[in-house]
């Protein structure tokens, strides 16, 4: 026939565009970028080592704002932007119009779905900008699946954007994966029969001792020290634990055990399976959050046996779960990256047994702040939070009692830089004009959004902590053990290597753009790191 004779006679189709089967991002909560190193010769070679001898690794990447904490952190990495721009301007902000306190993810039109509790009611409407799993949702005109993971709502829901596919996390009263309305209305066959098949049981059935023996953990400190934190029902910080009993104590204590990091990558293996991510038509994306590694660096430190513990066998459960894309997905088929949210401070008793510098804030301090401006404007309820490390005025009071609000910023700075512990203050419309380091102003720069964040700024010395970190440790600040943070390309086009070229965390979605060819979302402000995107 005629169609014959012209398919016989036209060259031959054009090739494709080639794109992976799937992208995972796995981010892991609270890793600091030295745990590469200073657990190396306990890794395994099919987890973190296999990552650094397959993969591209980016040895210089750090946060290009404050605060470093979850929400933003997740939020740029998946942005590309800073909060500045994309409106998560902490875990937890003030809004103005109510002075109450608003979670990031919180969201009181919707409801759980699988789950009876309030733990649902999440969405991702107060992120303003597009992130790169929506912007590959668009690119594929939505054939794209884009799936969210984690124990913790906020770290699911952000990386998956606001169209996704699913966006799934723990339910503490049931110890279910659950979602919200605002995805969909009774969660998907497969995650019911992974609910249904009592996982947590069964990980938690052997109680939690070290995996090497105890005597090998000679990268951290002794067990008992007294800044470590002690999981529920122990007396004292030190192993074995009972993992059953913490659990029936508190079901939030999953979280603060290396089991919860295995959940996690069960429960992402039980989506690949259960939406055939990567094995269909279209590139699709898995997001992975491993939040133990934060909750448990929380609980006892960095240098603690605790955490280099869950950091050995995440490397075991990293490694059985690449083994794992290999067979389903194929070899070379899919890319990885591997990146953290934040990293985190040596414990202040840590580092003051060590002779390093350190220090707490003194514990009143932010009421004293009230107590100041009251003596010097005459007026109480000026200030209605400190939270990140800045001050939340009360601007609806401070304007009807016709204050000068200059002058009020202005007092709180002085009175902040006379604080132990405090190396900067700034007001943070004048940021530019105050004399701290550049690299440090476009940090604050970066992480100041007009409409949620603080008025006033502080950035505590090298070391120093809040008080309330006097057991384990935190993160916010801009220091680098707060800000530096791991970042590894693997599998689909990537070639080994690595630079110690300065990359920020919002250099990640924009180099998954290049390579994806699909547009950047829309706030990025990062670069496509070039080693990496460069043929
Ligand atoms: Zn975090
Ligand atoms: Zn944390």
């Amino acid at each position: 026939t005629c169609a014959m004779l012209f398919a016989q006679k036209s060259t031959p189709a054009a090739t494709p565009l080639e794109r992976p089967k799937l992208v995972v991002g796995i981010v892991v909560d609270q890793m600091r970028w030295d745990y590469l190193y200073r657990f190396y010769n306990k890794y395994e070679n099919g987890g973190f080592k296999r990552l650094l001898n397959e993969g591209f690794a980016c040895q210089n990447t750090m946060l290009n704002y404050i605060p470093s904490v979850t929400a933003i952190g997740h939020t740029t990495i998946f942005t590309g932007s800073v909060p500045s721009i994309h409106g998560i301007a902490g875990n937890d902000w003030i809004d103005y119009k109510t002075g109450k306190s608003v979670y990031c993810t919180d969201d009181q039109t919707e409801n759980s779905v699988g789950s009876e509790s309030k733990a649902g009611k999440m969405s991702p409407r107060k992120l303003l900008a597009t992130t790169i799993t929506d912007e590959l949702r668009m690119a594929t005109n939505f054939q794209s699946k884009v799936v969210g993971v984690s124990l913790k709502d906020r770290a699911s829901i952000i990386p998956a954007g606001h169209n996704p596919t699913g966006a799934f996390w723990m339910d503490d009263a049931t110890g279910r994966f659950i979602t919200s309305t605002y995805y969909m209305n009774e969660l998907p066959a497969w995650v019911n029969t992974f609910n249904a098949s009592k996982p947590i049981e069964k990980l938690l059935a052997n109680g939690w001792n070290t995996l090497l023996p105890i005597n090998e953990y000679t990268e951290s400190t002794a067990d008992d020290v007294s800044w470590e934190g002690t999981l529920k029902g122990a007396a004292k910080p030190v192993f074995p634990y009972d993992a059953k009993k913490a659990y029936e104590l508190d079901h939030g204590t999953l979280r603060q055990m290396p089991f919860g990091n295995t959940l996690t990558l069960q429960f992402a293996r039980a989506a690949i399976d259960g939406y055939k991510l990567g094995q269909e038509k279209n590139c699709d994306f898995l997001t992975i959050n491993c939040a133990s590694t934060d909750y448990s660096g929380h609980l006892v430190g960095p240098n603690a046996i605790e955490i280099e513990d869950v950091y050995l066998r995440l490397d075991r459960d990293l490694a059985g779960f690449f083994s794992y894309l290999d067979q389903k997905i194929g070899k070379g088929n899919y890319l990885v990256f591997l990146t953290a949210d934040h990293g985190a401070a040596n414990a202040e008793g840590f580092l003051e047994s060590n002779k390093m510098p350190t220090g707490f804030l003194s514990k009143g301090f932010d009421a004293a702040i009230g107590d100041m401006l009251k003596q010097k404007f005459g007026e109480d309820k000026l200030i209605t939070s400190v939270d990140n490390f800045q001050i939340y005025f009360n601007k609806a009071r401070i304007d009807s009692l016709n204050l000068n609000f200059d002058k009020i910023k202005a007092a709180t700075v002085d009175f902040l830089m006379q604080q132990d512990g405090i190396q900067y203050a700034a007001d943070q419309d004048k940021i530019s004009t105050t004399s701290i380091p550049a690299i440090v102003k476009e940090m604050m720069i970066n992480g100041y959004n007009q409409q949620r964040s603080g008025s006033v700024v502080m950035i505590t010395k090298p070391g120093w902590l809040p008080y309330y970190s006097k057991k384990g440790t935190t993160h916010s600040v801009w220091n680098p053990y707060d800000t530096h943070i791991p970042l590894i390309f693997m599998g689909w086009k990537i070639k080994p290597g690595f630079t110690t070229q300065a990359t920020h965390m919002t250099d990640i979605s924009a180099t998954v753009a290049a390579l994806l060819h699909i547009q950047m979302p829309n706030g990025c402000i990062g670069q496509p790191i070039t080693p990496i995107c460069n043929k």
